[in-house]
């Protein structure tokens, strides 16, 4: 006797869009984001004053310490992590309402994020953007120039480790050019 075949699994997943600092992570998801307006980026939470020209609510809550204490302590947030001197964290009740209705959600998040989602979201997919190169992370790293040589070491010590953490992840993604790997992320979350 034949065996049903299993439907195919059709849940939208949650994608989780990591990788090291420097490496172009927002640039991707802002092209993304204007070609494809309709995929939801969640809006994390951070302890980090706004830069000139981002808005509360659209790039970031931005919050106070104490703020952030009550949401971690509440359980409201999916993952957080400290990076440079600043908290982040995931709201986690807007990513679950989304995935419950049938949409695909994207987190743009550092690599110990990352690493919180993969221990909660079994099923997430987690994509990891690597740099075409060492040599191309460092220039952008470097890229200023205005910083002093033992905060370059630092962030090149940093870098090192990050990259080391690319099998950790379902897939990568080298970012030789913003356009086709927004394509590819748009492909892999199944919004063509
Ligand atoms: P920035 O301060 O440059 O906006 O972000 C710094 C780093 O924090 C980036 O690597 C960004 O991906 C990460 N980040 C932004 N939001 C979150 C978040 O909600 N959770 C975690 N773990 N990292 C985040």
């Amino acid at each position: 006797r034949g065996t049903t075949p299993e439907p195919p699994d059709v849940r939208p997943r949650l994608t989780v869009l990591s990788g090291p600092s420097g490496v172009g992570k927002s640039t991707v998801v802002a092209h993304m984001r204007k070609e494809h307006p309709e995929v939801w980026l969640s809006v994390s939470a951070t302890t980090r004053k706004p830069r000139p020209g981002e808005q509360h609510g659209v790039h970031y809550f931005f919050v106070t310490d104490d703020e952030m204490d009550k949401l971690i302590a509440n359980g409201e947030l999916l993952e957080w992590a400290e990076f440079a001197g600043n908290r982040y964290g995931t709201p986690r009740a807007a990513v679950l309402e989304r995935l419950e209705n049938g949409e695909p959600v994207l987190l743009e998040i550092d690599l110990q994020g990352a690493r919180q989602v993969r221990e909660s979201m079994a099923d997430a997919q987690l994509v990891f953007l690597a740099p075409p190169s060492w040599e191309e992370l460092v220039r952008r790293l470097t890229g200023r120039g205005t910083e002093p040589p033992e905060v370059i070491e630092r962030r090149l010590d940093a870098a090192r480790t990050e990259l080391a953490a690319e099998p950790e992840f379902d897939v990568t993604l080298v970012n030789t050019s913003v356009k086709d790997v927004a394509a590819e992320l748009l492909a892999l979350m199944d919004v063509v």
